[in-house]
């Protein structure tokens, strides 16, 4: 099966992503994860979404659609995948759809902007293998190093206050009519978003089995 993670920035799409890739043996694909790799590496690519991926803006279309075409045509999504943050926004949607790419679930994470403001704020990556902390909810076994790797946890330059409201503002504008969108083609999961990883999978699991 194919899925969609739909949500604010900090509704834990890539969390919830990685559980059901872990699940279900499908590959999670974030573009979030590909456009940072390519900016750490400075691939042409990269250096094109740089300037829009700092400031918190939506790195156009075309680049995007473009990663997400290449990326869908390796063999390892053959028996299904799920896409974090792709699409969002209307044209993206389409894209996939003339694509012929069919989409079977679309999980809307909802959670409080509040909530979105601590977790964003809190939240640390790590600058080698990408994984996820929070400086209050997930600490690291050893402060400032990641459990997996060892590697340095860093801020993203775009979980800052100034460029999370911008990253809010975008998401209302562009990519929460992607709910509408696919509400009309009967796939939209509607799945409350929790403090604990374990209540939103329980959550999750519940509406893409119903
Ligand atoms: P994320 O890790 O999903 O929050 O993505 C980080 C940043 O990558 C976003 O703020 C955008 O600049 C860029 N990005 C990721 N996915 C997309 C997309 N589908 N469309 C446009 N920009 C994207």
């Amino acid at each position: 099966m194919n899925f969609i993670f739909l949500g604010a920035p900090g509704a834990g799409k890539g969390t919830m992503a990685e559980v059901l890739s872990k699940k279900k043996n499908i590959p999670a694909i974030s573009t979030g994860n590909i456009i940072r790799s390519a900016l750490k590496s400075g691939t042409e690519m990269g250096l094109r979404a740089k300037v829009y991926t700092e400031s918190g803006k939506l790195v156009p279309d075309e680049i995007v659609i473009g990663i997400i075409q290449e990326r869908l045509a390796r063999p390892d999504c053959k028996n299904g995948f799920i896409l974090d943050g792709f699409p969002r926004t209307i044209p993206q949607a389409e894209a996939l759809d003339k694509m012929g790419v069919v989409i079977d679930r679309v999980i809307d994470l909802e959670v409080s902007e509040q909530m979105i403001m601590t977790r964003l704020s809190g939240r640390r990556v790590c600058e080698k293998c990408g994984a996820s902390y929070h400086l209050v909810n997930k600490k690291p076994k050893v402060e400032g190093r990641c459990d997996l790797c060892g590697g340095t946890l860093i801020q993203r330059k775009d979980d800052q206050p100034e460029t999370i409201k911008a990253r809010l503002k975008i998401y209302h504008e562009q990519t929460e009519p992607l709910k509408g969108y696919y509400e009309k083609q009967g796939k939209l999961c509607k799945v409350q978003g929790y403090n604990r990883v374990s209540d939103t999978t329980k959550a999750v699991f519940e509406a893409i089995e119903a």
